[in-house]
């Protein structure tokens, strides 16, 4: 096995577009890692990012922020990123322990393709992109369009997640992120949820996104759920609506940790809680 610890991100995508056998990217290495051990994979090749000083950084761009690939848990939590997007850092801050975050990236969590990953339903209610680079091109997608399944991705060979891109807060926004653990903390997440909300004037919600983890093969986007508060101040009959509109997207499995029915009924209970964190947090009373 290669070890390899480039300082490009145009070295990383050579050496990993020329290897003929396995490679891996390596970033905390917290899954990558226990992977390893575990006998699941055997890379040949293994390309360490934590040593590209660009995706080392978080930047502040006129349209957002840009949050490098190999930025640890930590360093998210201690940055500006924070007070813009709260639900954001809170979900990726929940990952693992303090060793855990000081290690572990979101986009690691995105691209190990869990659906029950904690940062993702945050992001993917954030309306989050990634920038992606391979041999050939450079291209920015939503992240929901990255895991195709569990441990899957739709990245090709030699492509790289270079970074990740949070928009620009406009005013009276909100967000916020939670999960079902049956103990306080150190555990995979039952069913997670992430609300994104932009208020009117009023307290009206005008903009919503709703993601669903740990229901489906992949986080789910639930545009239906978006759908049933646009328009309120998020009244019960709203988070009803809101309620029902994740319960009916969930199709998840039957195992130790939850069963169907459980994971379908919380998913919505916890879709409503996180919708009042991100209504009070966008201003809304
Ligand atoms: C003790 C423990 C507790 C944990 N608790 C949680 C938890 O509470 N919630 C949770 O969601 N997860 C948890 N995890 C899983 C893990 O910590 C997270 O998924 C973490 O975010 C992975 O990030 P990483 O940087 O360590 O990824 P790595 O292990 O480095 O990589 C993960 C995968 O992503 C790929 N990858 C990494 N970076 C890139 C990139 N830039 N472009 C393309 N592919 C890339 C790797 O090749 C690998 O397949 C836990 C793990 C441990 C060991």
């Amino acid at each position: 096995m290669r070890y390899e610890a480039p300082s490009s991100t145009k070295a990383a995508v050579t050496l990993l577009s020329k290897e003929k056998g396995k490679s891996a990217i390596l970033a905390g290495g917290t899954d990558l890692l226990v992977r390893m051990k575990g006998g699941f994979i055997e890379p040949d090749l293994i390309v360490d990012i934590k040593h590209i000083p660009q995706m080392r950084q978080i930047k502040k761009t006129a349209s957002g922020f840009q949050v490098g690939a190999a930025v640890s848990g930590v360093e998210l939590g201690e940055s500006a990123v924070k007070k813009a997007w709260p639900g954001v850092v809170e979900a990726a801050n929940l990952i693992g322990s303090k060793q855990v975050q000081g290690r572990c990236t979101m986009v690691g969590n995105l691209c190990n393709a869990s659906p029950a990953a904690d940062s993702v339903p945050a992001l993917i209610a954030a309306g989050a992109q990634a920038v992606i680079v391979g041999p050939k091109k450079k291209r920015t997608v939503p992240v929901e369009k990255i895991p195709t399944g569990p441990g899957r991705t739709s990245l090709a060979k030699g492509e790289i997640v270079e970074s990740l891109l949070l928009p620009k807060r406009p005013a009276r926004s909100g967000d916020a992120y939670l999960r079902f653990i049956p103990r306080s903390e150190m555990d995979i997440a039952v069913v997670s949820a992430g609300v994104n909300l932009v208020l009117d004037a009023k307290g009206v919600i005008k903009e919503a996104r709703v993601a669903l983890g740990a229901v489906a093969p992949t986080v789910l986007l639930v545009a239906p759920a978006a759908k049933a508060i646009i328009g309120s101040k998020l009244d019960d009959e709203a988070l009803d609506r809101l309620a029902a509109a994740c319960s009916a997207a969930c199709s998840p499995i039957d195992d130790k940790r939850g069963t169907i029915e459980f994971r379908t009924k919380v998913a919505g209970v916890l879709a409503k809680r996180a919708a009042k964190i991100a209504y009070q947090r966008a201003g809304g009373k």
